[in-house]
C-alpha cells in the first residue's frame, strides 16, 4: 500500500468554543492530517516542531501509522495558533498566531519519501508547499490546503502553488476569498482554471462540494451534475455534513476532511472519480468524528467499527431512488 506523504504545522492550540476551552493542545494541519489518514494507509509526516514539543505528543503520534522521520526538532517553541468560536461554528477567529520554528522551517523531504505517490501539501507558506514539491520525484496526486492568511499575504506564490496541485481542498470562505467571486460555481471555475483538476469546497455543516474538470484519464468518469461552462463543463458532486447533536470544537475539521479523503485514496491506491467520491464520503465521516471532542481527543478513541458504520449512515442519508415513469409524474 502507497504512503502519503504529508506537509504542514505541528502546533499547540488554544482554542474557546461557546461550549468550553482547551490550553496549549496538540494541534496543527499535518497533526489531524495525519492522524485520520493514518486510519486508511501510512503516513510520513514533514513537520517542524520546538525544543518544547512535549514527549508524550511524540508518542501519540509514534503509537499511530506516522513515520516521524520528517519531523523536524529545531530551536525555539512549537507554533502556536489562539482560536476563538462564536455560535456559529463555522468560521474560526484566529486570535494570535505565533510562527516560532515555522518561520525558519525549510521542509526537507527524507530521501526514503522522495518517490511518494500521494502528496499533502498542509497549510503553510505556499513557497514552502512548492519545496516540497520540487524534492518529490513523480507524485501520482498532489492535494493542498491553504487558509486566508496565505491568501492574503502570498496571493501570487499560492497561484504558482496551484499549478502544480491536482486536488485543492479549502472552505468556503477561502474559496470566495481566493478567486475575489461571491458565487461558488463561478468561484470554482476560476479556481480550476488556475491548475487544480479537483476542487472540494468544505462548507462545514452544510458538507461539501466537489467540483471537477472532466477529460483527466481517470478523473473523469461519471457525473451526477454538468453545468455547461465556456471552453467545457464542470462535474459537481455533493455531499452533506452528518448532522451531529453536539459539536465542541470544529479546530481540525478540515484537517480531519483531507484526511479521511487522502488516506482513502492511498489506502485504495485508486483516483478514479468512484473512489474520489467515496473519499469525500469517508473525509466527512472523519470530520464529523473530529468535532465532537476538544483537539484529537475523539480520534485517539474513534474505532474501524465507529468508521465503517457513520459511511453507512451517509449513504443511507443521501440515497434515492430515480424516478422511473417520469413523463407521467411531471404531467399528471
Ligand atoms: P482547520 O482544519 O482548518 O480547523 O485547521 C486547524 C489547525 O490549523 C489548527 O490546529 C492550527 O494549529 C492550524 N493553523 C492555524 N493557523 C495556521 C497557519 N497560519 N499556518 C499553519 N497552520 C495553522
Amino acid at each position: 500500500m502507497p504512503s502519503i506523504l504529508a506537509v504542514g504545522s505541528v502546533a499547540y492550540d488554544s482554542v474557546k468554543t461557546p461550549f468550553g476551552e482547551a490550553e496549549e493542545v496538540l494541534g496543527g494541519s499535518a497533526t489531524f492530517f495525519s492522524v485520520v489518514a493514518s486510519f486508511f494507509s501510512r503516513v510520513n509526516l514533514v513537520a517542524c516542531v520546538g525544543e518544547d514539543f512535549r514527549r508524550e505528543d511524540v508518542e501519540f503520534l509514534e503509537s499511530r501509522n506516522v513515520d516521524l522521520t520528517g519531523l523536524e526538532y529545531m530551536k525555539g517553541r512549537t507554533f502556536r495558533w489562539k482560536g476563538e468560536y462564536s455560535y456559529d461554528l463555522n468560521e474560526a477567529h484566529t486570535l494570535e498566531t505565533e510562527l516560532n520554528v515555522l518561520s525558519n522551517f525549510r521542509p526537507k523531504i527524507p530521501k526514503k519519501y522522495r518517490d511518494s505517490e500521494y502528496v499533502f501539501l498542509g497549510n503553510i507558506d505556499p513557497t514552502l508547499q512548492r519545496e516540497v514539491l520540487s524534492q518529490v520525484l513523480n507524485p501520482r496526486l498532489v492535494a493542498c490546503d491553504t487558509m486566508n492568511y496565505w491568501i492574503e499575504g502570498r496571493f501570487q506564490s499560492l497561484i504558482k502553488t496551484l499549478k502544480h496541485v491536482g486536488i485543492l481542498i479549502i472552505n468556503d470562505a477561502e474559496a470566495r476569498q481566493l478567486a475575489n467571486e461571491v458565487n461558488m460555481v463561478r468561484a470554482a471555475r476560476k479556481i480550476l482554471g488556475w491548475g487544480p483538476r479537483i476542487l472540494v469546497i468544505k462548507r462545514g455543516e452544510y458538507g461539501v462540494l466537489m467540483f471537477q474538470v472532466p477529460g483527466e484519464q481517470s478523473l473523469d468518469h461519471g457525473s451526477s451534475l454538468v453545468v455547461p461552462v465556456s471552453g467545457g463543463d464542470l462535474t459537481i458532486f455533493g455531499a452533506p455534513a452528518y448532522p451531529l447533536e453536539d459539536v465542541f470544537d470544529p479546530t481540525g475539521a478540515g484537517d480531519s476532511f483531507a484526511g479521511g479523503f487522502m488516506g482513502y485514496l492511498a489506502g485504495v491506491n485508486r483516483v478514479d472519480t468512484q473512489a474520489i467520491r467515496q473519499a469525500t464520503i469517508f473525509g466527512s465521516v472523519m470530520a464529523s468524528f473530529c468535532v465532537e471532542k476538544f483537539s484529537l481527543d475523539r480520534l485517539r478513541e474513534l474505532t474501524y467499527t465507529e468508521i465503517e458504520l457513520r459511511y453507512k449512515e451517509f449513504r443511507e442519508m443521501t440515497r434515492f431512488e430515480d424516478i422511473e415513469e417520469l413523463d407521467k409524474v411531471l404531467s399528471s
